[in-house]
């Protein structure tokens, strides 16, 4: 039987940066070819749900008629480049846009097979040679990010590979290295795990492109192919050691490799509301709850983007940045975001402003439990919790996924909800707002409604017992996994 498959389509969007042409492209595909939504992701880029297989040849055409690319969006290959959002007009930022974009050119692969699949290129002569990918690709995906210590809003310790940019004012001396994170899991596997990157050693400030190269053949050679939940090369970095892959990466460039210091202490900067850029214009950060443009949201920014065309730049937070915008055009954008009932970050709590949540059911094959459709409904919930002990202007991260592969990156927040079956989810805490630590299992098989409820006996503990300055997951972290469990079957009992 010919079955009506439907198929989602993400295109690439190296740092998350569009021009407003490009945006106003895709949102006309959204109609033309797909569900009559983009979607934001968190890595920056854009997806369409619902694409008709008949339909999918046509999408990927018009898409590359925007000079964007679905390309190695998805694949055993390196993925969509991020870095911080932030359109800041100075040095530093400047460059982690550069390289993001170098990177992506670069590490594209070069076989010209999806363009001959897609967008009917004429074979010419013998397949062109792999130079880094090889014959067989890489055993698994692989995701760069470039950080800077003051925005990790990249969540840069949860890719294969990071850049942290060392700077001092606007001048650049070095980046650290990081290598080995990756967020997915699979339940009741415990050889599967979550993982921050190691810092592995510190390369000069033009060195970015040669030492991802090497990485990505650290990768490619030593990955385990004979087990895809086993092929991240985070386990590579975790079974040989940071001295291990230090020593191949110096062979495999033929230099000493400096160990890298210590990492600085990152921080999460506010990049939602207006934003001066420090070119005399402005941006404005506007929160897309699950990075779904839909409806009302979809209709003013498709007219921001007609009469200002600001550029637009997707966050790894699932939220628009509309950059570029003349101070004197501020008021009426505005107004006009206003006149259609576009949601800005002041009118949100500051958790469901720091909230992610993945898109799961009913598009995401692999979800286990609802995501995006239960975001709102929890962070209601957990929300009142903290209400109920005076907390409600805390700035907390709460990350909820459909499946424990971990596209919201749950494992690296204040707190992370995994879908663990229809209606349950295993909650996770102690992992950090800056992303810099991992959380730990606080309770299993929560029913949805039980999830604030679980949340709250430490709610309560954090309010009375907190240090100065102490956020949620430090708490967590500081009381460690035995006590937040008592407190929580303390609270069962009475
Ligand atoms: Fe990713 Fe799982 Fe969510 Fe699907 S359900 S988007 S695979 S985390």
């Amino acid at each position: 039987e010919d079955k009506d498959w439907s198929f989602m389509v993400r295109v690439r969007a190296p740092a998350g940066r569009l021009t407003a042409a490009q945006w106003l492209a895709l949102d006309n595909l959204a109609d033309t070819h797909a569900d009559g939504t983009l979607r934001l992701t968190t890595r920056q880029g854009v997806q369409f749900h619902g694409i008709l297989r008949q339909d999918l040849k046509g999408s990927i055409a018009a898409i590359n008629n925007t000079l964007l690319t679905t390309l190695a969006a998805c694949g055993d290959v390196v993925r969509n480049v991020i870095t911080t959002a932030a359109p800041r007009a100075d040095a530093i930022h400047a460059r982690l846009e550069a390289e993001a974009f170098r990177l992506s050119a670069e590490l594209l692969p070069r076989s010209r097979a999806h363009h001959q699949i897609f967008l009917d290129e004429e074979a010419v002569g013998a397949p062109e040679k792999e130079p880094l990918y090889g014959p067989t690709y890489l055993p698994r995906k692989f995701k760069i990010a470039l950080a800077h210590p003051d925005d990790n809003t990249p969540d840069v310790l949860a890719n294969d590979l990071g850049f942290v940019a060392l700077t001092e004012g606007e001048t650049l001396k070095g980046w650290i290295v990081t290598v080995g994170g990756g967020m997915g899991m699979t339940h009741n596997k415990p050889a599967t795990y979550p993982r921050l990157a190691d810092a592995i050693c510190v390369i000069g400030p033009d060195d970015v492109l040669e030492m991802a190269k090497a990485v990505v053949r650290l990768s490619r050679d030593h990955g385990d192919r004979s087990d895809r939940k086993h092929a991240r090369l985070k386990y590579v970095v975790a079974e040989r050691g940071v001295a291990w892959v230090r020593e191949r990466l110096a062979a495999d460039l033929g230099r000493v490799l400096e160990p890298a210091p210590p990492l600085p202490r990152f921080t999460m900067p506010e990049l939602l509301g207006w934003h001066e850029q420090g070119d005399g214009k402005l941006w404005l950060g506007l929160p897309v709850a699950s990075g779904r443009v839909a409806g009302t949201l979809r209709l003013a920014l498709r007219q921001v983007m007609e009469r200002f065309a600001p550029r637009p730049i997707v966050t790894a937070q699932q939220n628009l940045l509309l950059a570029d915008i003349a101070a004197e055009d501020r008021a009426e954008v505005e107004a006009l975001l206003r006149a259609q009932g576009v949601t800005f970050a002041e009118d949100l709590t500051p958790l469901a402003r720091w909230s992610l949540a993945c898109v799961a059911l009913p598009t995401c094959g692999q979800s286990l439990a609802e995501g995006e459709r239960v975001h709102a409904p929890i962070v209601a919930d957990v929300d009142a919790a903290l209400a109920r002990h005076g907390l409600s202007g805390e700035r907390i991260s709460l990350r909820l996924t459909g499946c424990p592969n971990g596209c919201a990156r749950p494992y690296a927040g204040d707190i992370g909800v995994v879908g663990r079956a229809p209606g349950l989810y295993t909650i996770f805490v102690g992992g950090d707002f800056e992303g810099t630590r991992l959380s730990y299992l606080l309770a299993d098989k929560v029913k949805q409604a039980q999830i604030a409820g679980h949340l709250e006996p430490l709610f309560a503990s954090w309010a009375v017992n907190r240090l100065d300055g102490e956020g949620f997951g430090d708490f967590c972290a500081r009381i460690g996994q035995t006590a937040a469990r008592a407190l929580l079957a303390s609270e069962a009992a009475a």
